[in-house]
């Protein structure tokens, strides 16, 4: 358990005060998180690292010379939002692009990807590098869909030193890529932790069993088998790992034994020794291991052991130079001043519009206020649906969206903003209001039409059709739901492909927005007969039988009043 709290919903937040008041030198606080404490040259890329918090020294440890640029630090055991990560990033970046990097888990590709929405509309060069190392979470040609867990720290070690070496954007995504394709971790479990103020563990492990490739947040593991001795235990541990080749072929590989929380220092000694011998046996020589805590989960009683196969280029960076408040090895060359310009969130410029772009802009009001119309209008209905399987909050979530959504838009048109501008403000405001997964897509789909718009010109209808055809995509990469998961996206697919073939066909905009919306409400509607595979209420899959899917009903909706408003004006 956790001894020490003074309030158990600031936790999070109290521990980063901590930490940047104990490690000045590396780390300065900002909105959502923290910075390096000292300047970056200019053009270099920000390698932005996060995660949710209860696993230091991930993330926020790792921030300095050498490694990470900032890290924006979510609440225990959960994704930063999007504003969190857009805010850290735009701190870290100093015209050289931005890497986010994160550990493969659906809340973190929602909201970092979110935020690279935003920052590509700012003409970011935004490239996401997800974590993917645990053996245990999908099968070996599924690498990239794995989940991520003390692969991170081989990762972002040698990605941040590419980047020190002066690799460019592109570069270091490839170079990080690379090294999590080497990557593989497995990892065991002899209990469960608790979350600070809870009484009882968020999970437990059957006493003397081994939950065997369990993940960090209690994830379903492989299998359980019965308690063993150390050396069994570093057995399990190397056949985990060992029995994939990334076909390297060096011998030489990056080792890290990593405590989770309860097993401490001299226990992991004593499985290392085995882990060192039963390495060599197999030919294998450990550069630079390392054993200790890297990658934890508050006091999860549990380890992992990750191996990282190196060629001379992965070796070069994994052994390179670093300097952070939890990581630290050699010296890192080069002088650097203190930090002493932040940015805070709400300050940004509004870009100069075009007189044409602002007119559109209204126009974009007008549809953002018939769309909070609309999720007034129909929030009970949409909350009576996500209560039947989900945790009816949806009606309530798009009203919320809705309203911070024209409030964006109203105080945007007021400083002169461009339809592009308008739109990608309708779209930060609505996720960040309406919460809940969503409010993060739906933030998110805004956000990419902006980006599809300008502020320089006039957007054809081409280009608008373009942008509710971005929209969809974006909630889609983002969302990562397939048609017949039970999501929006059983409504948004359909309507996307019946959109492109109107707009293909020369149908007007407005008359093609009203076929593809009628297409989505038959889907919508069908969706009754699915059983629910995501969000939350795949938990309660069955029990949603018979009853539509709220988001792809509201998509539905808003979809067939934009058609009618279009028809209209
Ligand atoms: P939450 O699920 O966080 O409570 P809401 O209740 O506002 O959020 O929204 C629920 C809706 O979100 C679902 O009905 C579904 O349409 C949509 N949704 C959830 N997860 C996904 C996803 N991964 N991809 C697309 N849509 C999703
Ligand atoms: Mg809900």
């Amino acid at each position: 358990m956790t001894y020490l709290i003074n309030d158990a919903s600031d936790f999070s937040a109290e521990a980063v005060r901590g930490l940047v008041a104990a490690h000045p030198e590396h780390v300065s606080a900002v909105h959502g998180g923290v910075v390096r404490a000292t300047e970056t040259p200019e053009g270099q890329p920000a390698l932005v690292i996060g995660g949710g918090s209860g696993h230091y020294p991930a993330f926020a440890g790792w921030v300095g010379p050498g490694m990470g640029h900032g890290a924006p630090c979510g609440n225990i055991f959960a994704s930063p939002s999007a504003s969190q990560v857009y805010s850290v990033a735009r701190n870290a970046e100093n015209g050289g692009g931005v890497i986010l990097g994160f550990g493969n888990y659906a809340g973190d590709v929602l909201h970092f990807g979110a935020a690279a929405e935003k920052l590509r509309a700012e003409g970011v060069d935004v490239r996401i590098v997800k974590v993917s190392d645990d053996v245990a979470s999908n099968s070996e040609e599924n690498h990239r869909d794995r989940r991520g867990i003390a692969g991170d720290l081989p990762v972002f070690k040698i990605a941040g030193a590419a980047i020190e070496a002066g690799a460019d954007v592109a570069e270091a995504e490839r170079i990080a890529y690379k090294a999590n394709d080497a990557t593989r971790s497995f990892g065991l479990a002899f209990d469960g932790c608790t979350l600070p103020g809870a009484e009882e563990p968020l999970f437990h492990v059957a006493e003397n069993t081994i939950g065997v490739g369990l993940g960090i947040h209690g994830e379903p593991g492989v299998k359980e088998v019965p308690m063993g001795t150390a050396s069994e235990v570093a057995d399990l541990l190397v056949d985990g790992v060992l029995e994939e080749d990334p076909g390297i072929g060096s011998g030489r590989v990056a080792v890290i034994l990593n405590g989770l929380g309860t097993v401490k220092y001299e226990e992991l000694f004593v499985v290392y020794g085995r882990v060192a011998e039963r390495l060599e046996t197999a030919g294998l020589t450990p550069v630079r291991p390392e054993v200790g805590e890297f990658v934890t989960s508050l006091d999860m009683a549990g380890l992992s052991l990750t191996v990282v196969h190196l060629d001379e280029e992965l070796e070069r960076h994994w052994t390179a130079p670093v300097d952070t408040p939890a990581y630290r090895r050699g010296e890192v060359p080069g002088e650097r001043a203190p930090r002493t310009a932040f940015f805070t969130p709400g300050e940004e410029e509004v870009p100069a519009a075009q007189e044409e772009s602002q007119r559109q802009a209204r126009r974009v009001q007008e549809v953002i206020e018939l769309f909070a119309r609309i999720c007034a209008e129909q929030e009970e209905e949409l909350g009576r649906i996500d209560a039947i399987a989900g945790d009816g909050d949806h009606g309530q979530g798009m009203v919320l969206g809705g309203r911070g959504a024209v409030e964006a838009v109203a105080a945007a048109l007021e400083r002169g903003a461009g339809a592009r501008t308008v739109l990608v403000h309708a779209g930060t405001a609505w996720a960040e209001s309406a919460g809940g997964t969503s409010g993060a897509l739906w933030g998110a789909a805004l956000t990419a039409a902006g980006r599809a718009l300008s502020d320089e010109q006039a957007s054809d209808d081409a280009v608008k059709g373009q942008a509710l055809l971005d929209a969809v995509d974006a909630v889609r990469r983002l969302g990562g739901a397939e048609v017949g998961d039970k999501t929006m996206i059983d409504a948004a697919v359909p309507f996307s492909g019946e959109l492109r073939r109107g707009l293909d066909a020369g149908t007007p905009l407005a008359e093609a927005i009203t076929a593809a919306a009628e297409v989505a409400q038959q889907a919508a509607r069908d969706t009754a007969d699915m059983t629910a595979r995501l969000g939350r209420s795949r938990v309660l899959g069955d029990k949603s039988l018979g009853t539509p899917d709220p988001g792809a009903i509201s998509f539905s909706l808003l979809m067939q009043a934009l058609g009618e408003h279009l028809a209209e004006s």
